[in-house]
Formats: C-alpha cells, sequence, structure tokens
C-alpha cells in the first residue's frame, strides 16, 4: 500500500490566513491517522504579490498553533524543492510535454486582441472566455514563432462538450460541464506557470495521495483533472473542505471578522484553543464534546465526519472556548500563558524606554501603557472631538489611515508614519491634525507614550484592529463613502 501524503500549498501573499490553518489541521490529522506524511508546499509564483516576510509568518503561525509538516521549504526532504518559485525549470519542462503532445499550444495573442474578444462576448452576453484563436495554428509554425522569440503564453485545450466528474471525498461524484472550462494558461509570458500547472506538477512529482482544499476550487477541478490525464498520470484522491463563513453566512472575510492567525494570537488566545476551535469547523467529535486536544482529534479522526454545512467561525463562541481552555489550566500554566504572550522581558523591553522618562513611581506604568497589554480599547466619541475636522473628515481620516496600513507588508514607525503622511498629503492635513486620532484610537487616554512607537510595539493586527473598532464607533464608512474614497486614494 503506498503511504498516505497530503500536503498545503498556501500563496504567501498576506496575512496568514485562518482558512489556511484550518485547512492545514486536517490535512495533517488526515496524514497522522494514516501513519502518513504532512507537506507544506509555498505557491509563490504569483511574484508580484509574494513575499517571504509572508511565507515566514505562515510558518510561524502555523508552529504556533501545534501545525508540524514533515517536509517542506524550511525543514526539507526528498521532494524539494518546496517554494514553486524555485522549480521553474520543472514546469517549462512539463509546459513542453503538453504542447508536444497536443494538449496544450502556445498562444500570441496580445491583451488589446483578448479585450476586444471579452468586450464583444460581454456585449453578446455571453461568458468572456479565449475564443481559441491559436488553437488553429500549425504547430510547426507556431513553434518558429516561439524559437524567434515572440512573446506568447501556453494555454492548455479543454473538452468543449460532455461533463467532467468529480470524485470528491465528501460529496461523492460532482459533474460539471466542459463548456463551462476556459482553454487555461498554464504558462505565462514571463515563463513561469499558473496554479494549475504548476499544482499539478508539483502534487506528482511530491507523490501527493490525497488533496484536501477548499471548496472554492471545486469548480475549477475539470482543468486539474484533464491536466492528470494529458500526463498519464493517476490523480491523487481529492476532498473539497466546507469554506468558512462569517456569522452571516458569508464567506470569511477580514472585513467583517478578522482572519489573521496572529490577531488570534496577539489577542491572547491559546493556541490550543484556537486548534480546538478550528477543529469544530464542520467537524465533531464522536462523542460530540466540544473541547478536544489535537491528539485526540487526530486519535479519533474521520474524514467522513465533516459536514457540509458551511461551518460559522464565530468568534464569541471561540472567546468562549478559550475561556474553557484558559479555567482548565493550573493556576500555573495560566501565570506562564499570560507570561508568554505579553507578561515577558522581550515585550517590556520594548515598551520600557518610552515609558521611563515619564513616570515618577513604577506604579505608573499600569495606568499610563496599560493598553500596551489589552486587544481593544474603551473608546468614547468625545476622544475624538477634533478642533479642525468635522465626524466626518475624522472617519476619513481613520479610514485612509486604516487602508494604508492594511496594505503595509513591513511593519515599523518609518513604515507607519509614511502611511499616516501620504494620509496628509492626500487629505491637505498636517501630521499634527492628525496624531491626536491616532493616539485617542490606539491608546484610548488623553495622554500616554509617543503613539507612533506604540503602534509599531502593538504590531499590525491590534493597531488596525483599534482602528477599525474607532471608525465603528464613530458610524463607520458607507459603501457609497468607500467607493467615493478609494478612488481618491487610487488616484
Ligand atoms: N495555492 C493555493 C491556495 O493558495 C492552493 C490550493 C490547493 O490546495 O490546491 O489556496
Amino acid at each position: 500500500m503506498t503511504t498516505v501524503r497530503t500536503r498545503i500549498a498556501p500563496s504567501p501573499t498576506g496575512d496568514p490566513h485562518v482558512g489556511t490553518a484550518y485547512i492545514a489541521l486536517f490535512n495533517m490529522c488526515f496524514a497522522r491517522q494514516h501513519g502518513g506524511q504532512f507537506i507544506l508546499r509555498i505557491e509563490d509564483t504569483d511574484q508580484v504579490r509574494s513575499s517571504r516576510e509572508s511565507e515566514q509568518q505562515i510558518f510561524d503561525s502555523l508552529r504556533w498553533l501545534g501545525i508540524e509538516w514533515d517536509e517542506g521549504p524550511d525543514v526539507g526532504g526528498p521532494h524539494g524543492p518546496y517554494r514553486q518559485s524555485e522549480r521553474a525549470d520543472i514546469y517549462k519542462k512539463h509546459a513542453d510535454i503538453l504542447v508536444e503532445k497536443g494538449h496544450a499550444f502556445p498562444c500570441f495573442c496580445s491583451a488589446e486582441r483578448l479585450n476586444e474578444v471579452r468586450a464583444a462576448q460581454m456585449a453578446a452576453k455571453q461568458t468572456p472566455a479565449y475564443d481559441g484563436h491559436c488553437s488553429h495554428l500549425d504547430p510547426a509554425q507556431a513553434q518558429q514563432r516561439v524559437a524567434a522569440g515572440e512573446s506568447h503564453v501556453i494555454r492548455m485545450r479543454v473538452p468543449t462538450e460532455g461533463v467532467c466528474v468529480v470524485k470528491d471525498m465528501l460529496r461523492g461524484e460532482v459533474e460539471i460541464g466542459w463548456d463551462r472550462m476556459d482553454m487555461q494558461v498554464l504558462m505565462k509570458a514571463d515563463g513561469l506557470p499558473t496554479y494549475f500547472l504548476a499544482n499539478v506538477v508539483d502534487d506528482h512529482l511530491m507523490g501527493i495521495t490525497h488533496v484536501l482544499r477548499g471548496e472554492e476550487w471545486l469548480p475549477s477541478a475539470p482543468k486539474l483533472i484533464a491536466l492528470y490525464e494529458y500526463f498519464g498520470w493517476e490523480q491523487p484522491v481529492l476532498c473539497y473542505m466546507p469554506l468558512l463563513r462569517n456569522p452571516d453566512k458569508s464567506k470569511l472575510s477580514k472585513r467583517k471578522n478578522p482572519t489573521s492567525v496572529t490577531f488570534y494570537e496577539r489577542m491572547g488566545y491559546l493556541p490550543q484553543a484556537m486548534l480546538n476551535y478550528l477543529g469544530r469547523m464542520g467537524w465533531s467529535m464522536p462523542d460530540e464534546r466540544e473541547k478536544f486536544s489535537l491528539d485526540e482529534m487526530i486519535k479519533h479522526f474521520d474524514i467522513n465526519r465533516v459536514s457540509l454545512g458551511g461551518p460559522i467561525f464565530d468568534v464569541e463562541k471561540l472567546s468562549w472556548l478559550n475561556g474553557q481552555w484558559l479555567r482548565e489550566l493550573s493556576v500555573e500554566q495560566f501565570a506562564d500563558a499570560a507570561q508568554q504572550w505579553a507578561f515577558n522581558r522581550d515585550y517590556m523591553m520594548q515598551i520600557a524606554p518610552h515609558v521611563q522618562a515619564r513616570v515618577e513611581t513604577l506604579s505608573e506604568i499600569a495606568p499610563l501603557a496599560g493598553f500596551f497589554f489589552s486587544g481593544g480599547v474603551a473608546l468614547t466619541t468625545e476622544l475624538f472631538a477634533h478642533k479642525k475636522l468635522n465626524s466626518d473628515q475624522v472617519r476619513q481620516v481613520l479610514q485612509f489611515v486604516l487602508w494604508k496600513l492594511e496594505a503595509l507588508r513591513q511593519w515599523d514607525k518609518e513604515a507607519i508614519t509614511a502611511c499616516i503622511n501620504a494620509t496628509g498629503d492626500l487629505l491637505e492635513l498636517k501630521l499634527r491634525d492628525i496624531m491626536p486620532l491616532m493616539f485617542a484610537a490606539i491608546t484610548g487616554q488623553a495622554s500616554s507614550v509617543s503613539v507612533l512607537d506604540a503602534m509599531a510595539i502593538l504590531g499590525p493586527d491590534l493597531t488596525r484592529y483599534r482602528l477599525r473598532q474607532a471608525l465603528e464607533l464613530l458610524g463607520g464608512t458607507s459603501k457609497k463613502e468607500a467607493k467615493a474614497w478609494e478612488k481618491l486614494l487610487a488616484d
């Protein structure tokens, strides 16, 4: 019997998402339960959006949760490299094989032509799709153009009629019509692969036997299945996991719920509780108990107990469960957990320089700097009364700074200052007009230590969270405003 091998394949393009941790947990449990291996692969072929910082955050937050992988970019393994950006030659070779076999073809269409086709299709109320223009080219001539260095992509051929039967571990057989599949680009003009080619090639070469991924990928499954067939490879067993949802049933999004694992770490959730809660997403223990450890989950794991109902990621429920975990710690463990979280020397060393000059007794530390040790802070609208700006302008400032900070990948005082300055330039305001608002939102106090330093120390998650809370308190940003303001920001 072949060994079970599962994987997660996150793209390092933003904050480490709770959805990634959830899929990782189920893949790890499945592999462990079968005595197999769990692999982490980084899908960073989107060179513009991918970053090493984001990759590191994925490693750190999965490890914080207690998720460990047997092979990956940072731990190595026999099937490396485990970062797609380091496997370009492998994809090129495989794209060439598909072209040779006639399953894929070079496409020389210009962006202008593709736009025209798309516009015409939209006008005729058709679903936009590639019209197959270059699929009819004579292969020998096409190869000559490629050899002459003409810019091109590689597209796959797909059947034009009939249905593809996707065998899913949870749903059984799902039929998807081939007419809904586009002649997908497999290799971009820059010579790097798209998700489809890289994912199939890697899953095969890395010996992946079971793919548990989010159900947002189900509609495109036929393209992957076709690629397995074209290569003549055995397809792994597929399992499309239900998507995490907001309490209003919409897809979990950071507009409605914080989605970064690091946010929950900074808020003081225990990793065990967080992992336990993720394990409750669409899955239950045979005896339905709510609180269980990772070892217990692995011991009782059964993929067939995943229900497709659309699990709700509810922060209140998570907090309740976290409370259970906290209360069941011994007093000693509780003190250790608190110390590890923020009452530690490292954190104190960051705060101390800003506090030292402002206190006369050590007992003044807590009143002055207590906001460093909380998640949100108590805010009142009075804190945001402004000498020069009316309440709409105040909201606009908070929203602009928040957007700028949300886009920030490197978090330090200089970068934060640059975001605030850019907001000032855009709205024709001075730094001293903006800073009192930052002060109020971040510290919840009328005076304290330097707020730019405080934001740098608090980190992106808590800083953004507090700005969001302030915005909400002041009435939030309406859809109409968001549209107009986003435009202003983009100009
Ligand atoms: N890179 C994809 C993602 O970021 C992987 C999806 C899959 O598991 O195939 O979700």
